[in-house]
């Protein structure tokens, strides 16, 4: 049935390098396989790049899913109206995918080149950027239920909004069809470069972190917002809010779950208290946490 890793450590599988072990950490690689997982009733957690997860120290008990190993086909249709449509495992880079399509001279995925992870969190997050969000590129999306039943959603029934989805209770995102348009290669380069270099100038690439901590507020930015209240530099062990970008928290080298939830809750507190702003968490957290 897989890859299966016993007592697998998945701090080397988040981009914030932070986090215990996993029971049992399950590679499926078929449709098939990924049902019987579900159906036994074993699964707690499902992940893809882990670009968006903090998981606790004490790590996850009971059988973690990771979608990277299959769920990788892509395919490119282009009937000849201008249209593209591309179907693509939920296993696939999102920043993979949108550099292919760039080769393909296929146009609409240009927000996503630079986004880490996989196509699924890309989809149960709605991941997002300068405009685009994959909401915009969803036609439909296969999922296998908790209870192991294959299920088609339209893009309407994924529920998708800032940051979020609602697909289904413990379903797993299995494979994508999205509806893009023929375009021109060298002009779709130069979007993705432009962007690239956006990401390089504004974000602190050189550390390990899970982008963004904070969805934005209505009509405010979270980082802005954490900037003014002078939290730019502030550490819990080595846990820092960025002092290049202050809604990222980086991980300065030995930074543990526990550090970074305290740095969190200061944050959020001092956030509160000086601008009666409840900011709410874009990253996902993943095992037990006390407090
Ligand atoms: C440097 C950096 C920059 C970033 N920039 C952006 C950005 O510009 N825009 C943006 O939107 N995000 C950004 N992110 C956040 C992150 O990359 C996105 O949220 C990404 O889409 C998450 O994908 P993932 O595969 O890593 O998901 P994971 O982190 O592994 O999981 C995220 C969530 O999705 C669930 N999940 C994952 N795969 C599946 C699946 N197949 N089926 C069901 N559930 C699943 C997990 O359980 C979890 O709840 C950034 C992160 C970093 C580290």
């Amino acid at each position: 049935m897989g890859k299966i890793l016993t007592n697998e450590p998945l701090w080397n599988k988040t981009t914030f390098r932070i986090g215990g072990p996993a029971d049992k950490l399950v590679y499926p690689g078929t449709n098939k396989e990924l049902g019987q997982w579900l159906r036994s009733g074993e699964v707690t957690c499902v992940m893809g790049g882990g670009s968006n997860l903090l998981v606790s120290d004490a790590g996850v008990r009971g059988v973690v899913i990771h979608m990277g190993c299959g769920f990788r086909d892509v395919s490119i249709e282009k009937p000849g109206d201008g249209s593209v449509v591309v179907f693509a495992g939920a296993g696939v880079s999102l920043t993979g995918l949108s550099g292919l399509l760039m080769k393909e001279s296929v146009s609409g995925l240009e927000f996503a080149y630079g986004i880490p992870g996989l196509l699924g969190g890309a989809l149960v997050m709605n991941a997002g950027a300068m405009d685009g969000e994959m909401k915009h590129v969803v036609d439909a999306v296969t999922v296998m239920t908790f209870e192991g039943e294959q299920r088609t959603l339209t893009g309407d029934e994924c529920g998708f909004s800032y940051r979020s989805s609602s697909f289904p209770e413990g379903a797993v995102v299995c494979d994508v069809k999205m509806i893009l348009k023929e375009g021109e290669k060298k002009t779709i380069n130069k979007i993705m470069r432009a962007n690239q270099a956006e990401r390089k100038a504004r974000q602190p690439l050189k550390y390990p972190s899970a982008g963004s901590v904070y969805k934005n507020p209505e009509g405010q930015a979270a980082g802005r917002l954490i900037e003014r209240a002078g939290l730019k530099g502030v550490a819990v062990g080595d846990a820092e809010v960025s002092g290049k970008h202050a809604n990222f928290i980086i991980n300065r080298g030995r930074a543990t779950a526990r550090d970074t939830l305290r740095l969190m809750k200061i944050i959020e507190d001092t956030v509160e208290e000086k601008f009666n702003v409840t900011l709410e968490r874009e990253i996902r957290l993943v095992g037990e946490f006390d407090g």
